[in-house]
């Protein structure tokens, strides 16, 4: 088969400050193999950055990441060249990432031959087993990415993150530059990946729509921080962050009579740079009180595997239309 197995232990994911930029403080979770962890959040609340911090693209200025058990944020360059083989990233636009001046085959060879997989026959053998595993043809190996679609495009760009055998890849926002009518082709084509290769997934993405299906678990992320984590079935069914109602809120459903209630979110998204005191979402948050301006939540337990960051998680109404149809 194209992809071995590898032994994956429970990864922990630990980072805080990033350089100067407080995008993200102190987040924590960890991915099982096999597993997609979703992180859901509003552009500039940090989850690109924490992706790039799994791969250690950006170095993390504290904290711990770690894969296999292997520590990532002090790894040396040696070490994390080795690890790289296993993490790799799908970007979100296909196409700024695909050299225009490489051919496809290319494009696939040289993750393989900068990590010294197999030999050139081997490789180009590999090329053609990969662009039929992303649904493509293998003649397609001497053209250029100028010739593929925004849809064929991402397909490359997952088959380039194969090419190497990883364990986990990070998914940023993998569809979100694709039509609607694309999108659930390539999420499709991601799950049917995952299952034959037992990959695990952190998949970013800017709203809760278009993880519904793949996602495991899902982490929320609000101005660098964690706000919400639960397995997908409980963060649907009782969202407890008001933050991730009103993320909720905004999916629209097809069916008519079942419209949610839309949680409007006012005020600016203030800046990751200078967040507000306190719970850092009290500046947009409807039910915020006296203490949410100068006491931060913790996240606590709020049921399974689930954990949430606001003080009155517990006493909160479950917003009409949000959970109810949800449930059903
Ligand atoms: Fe809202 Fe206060 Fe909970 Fe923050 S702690 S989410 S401001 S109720
Ligand atoms: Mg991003």
């Amino acid at each position: 088969s194209l992809v071995k197995h590898f032994p994956v232990q429970r990864g922990v994911v630990i980072s805080r400050t990033v350089g100067q930029v407080r995008a993200v403080d102190d987040v924590s979770f960890d991915i099982a193999r096999g597993e997609t962890l979703a992180l859901v959040g509003e552009s500039g609340c940090g989850k690109s950055t924490t992706g790039r911090l799994v791969l250690r693209l950006i170095a993390p200025s504290g904290g711990s990441v770690q894969f296999k058990g292997q520590e990532i944020a002090t790894a040396s360059d040696e070490q994390m060249r080795a690890m790289r083989r296993h993490l790799q990233i799908i970007f979100q636009d296909p196409y700024a990432s695909l050299n225009p001046r490489m051919t496809i085959g290319d494009i696939l060879t040289e993750p393989m031959a900068v990590h010294g997989i197999g030999s050139p026959a081997e490789r180009a053998e590999r090329v053609k087993e990969l662009l039929q595993v992303v649904g493509l043809l293998p003649e397609h190996a001497r053209r250029y990415p100028h010739q593929f679609s925004g849809g064929q495009r991402q397909r490359i760009g997952i088959a380039r993150a194969l090419a190497v055998q990883p364990d986990l890849i990070v998914c940023d926002e993998p569809v979100s530059a694709l039509d609607v009518s694309i999108q659930a082709q390539v999420v499709n084509l991601l799950q049917d990946l995952q299952k034959r290769f037992g990959l695990s997934y952190l998949f970013i993405a800017h709203d809760l729509a278009v993880v519904k299906h793949i996602s495991d678990r899902v982490a929320v992320m609000y101005l660098g921080k964690l706000v919400e984590i639960a397995d997908k079935k409980a963060l649907y069914a009782r969202p407890l962050h008001p933050y991730t109602q009103a993320l909720l809120s905004a999916i629209p459903r097809p069916e008519p009579g079942l419209q949610r209630t839309r949680i409007l979110l006012t005020g600016d998204v203030p800046s990751a740079m200078h967040p507000p005191s306190g719970c850092r979402f009290h500046t947009r948050c409807p039910h915020a009180q006296e203490r949410c301006r100068s006491e931060e939540p913790a996240l606590r337990d709020a049921g399974p595997g689930h954990r949430v960051a606001c003080h009155f998680f517990e006493t909160l109404p479950l917003p009409a239309g949000v959970a109810a149809v949800e449930r059903q």
